[in-house]
């Protein structure tokens, strides 16, 4: 029973589907992550329920007493950012530096509170080529013919937890439907790009590491840069709910098997917007 006298804020908890109060691990401060936009063209509506709802809720914890580490990062390099870009003949860090600042206008128009950290990917590649490394040493990832680097699923027990595909050929189609058609070369269909080697139509927008030229698969990027600002174990994660599956079940298949077991404790979906029957997003 909850004393009506010191409410306390409860969340739906996907991981557990239970609902369910969310304290610091560290007794101090609420660590949240927010999986942020990817900055090839203007956020609409659906991609800002989720914003405003991740700020409502930051904006409740710390009335109450509790102050937050918010994170939220920048997506700047992914398969859209890198083909738009080159369609408008534009570098990739110019091309996602006007998109970034279309969203933060966006953001300060809806009154959001901007988050303490807001990392983009680029400026982490390091971070996630270590991770990768960590990966495949052990044992979890593998360098492909193709040169480009996969997670190797079925080492990982636990996947499926979090989206609750519990069955192998579920998953298993599931994660065909996700993936790029073009990735030949790995050795189950469900395993996933850490690493993509450079293709043609990349341009110039690849970096070295130690399985040559590329550039981080997209779920990569929030395993490493939430562990470089929350650490290995953190309060919560965030974003909406079609980022569960493959996107989250992928974050903490990554991070659990560099880490040892750890990464988020909760996890908050926000559903789709909804206008005239049809999602929005
Ligand atoms: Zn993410």
């Amino acid at each position: 029973m909850s004393d009506p006298a010191s409410p306390k804020l409860q969340l739906h908890d996907t991981l557990t589907r239970q609902t369910l109060a969310v304290t610091p691990v560290d007794g101090k401060r609420l660590g949240f992550y927010g999986c942020g936009p990817t900055v090839y063209g203007p956020a609409h509506i659906g991609n800002f329920r989720t914003f405003i709802a991740q700020d409502v809720f930051r904006r409740v914890v710390e009335l109450n007493g509790t102050p937050t580490l918010h994170v939220r990062n920048i997506t700047d390099v992914d398969d859209k950012t890198i083909r738009d870009s080159i369609k408008a003949d534009q570098s990739l860090t110019e091309f996602t530096q006007y998109w970034t600042k279309l969203f933060h206008d966006d953001c300060a128009a809806l009154n959001l509170l901007p988050p303490h950290v807001e990392p983009k990917a680029t400026d982490h590649i390091p971070h996630q080529i270590k991770m990768i490394d960590d990966l495949i040493k052990r044992g979890h990832a593998y360098k492909a013919g193709d040169g480009s680097v996969y997670f190797r699923v079925a080492s990982f027990a636990d996947y499926g937890k979090l989206s609750h595909l519990e069955d192998r050929e579920l998953r298993l189609g599931a994660a065909q439907g996700a993936n790029d058609s073009d990735e030949y070369s790995k050795d189950a269909l469900a395993d996933f790009a850490l690493w993509k080697a450079h293709k043609p139509e990349d341009g110039s927008n690849a970096w070295d590491s130690p399985w040559g030229r590329g550039r981080p698969g997209w779920h990569l990027e929030c395993s490493a840069m939430s562990l470089e600002y929350l650490g290995a174990e953190f309060d919560l994660h965030s974003g909406g709910i079609d980022l569960i599956f493959p996107h989250h079940e992928n974050e903490i298949a990554q991070s659990c098997c560099a880490t040892g077991g750890h990464f988020a404790r909760h996890w908050m979906h926000i559903a789709h917007l909804m206008v005239d029957g049809g999602k929005i997003g």
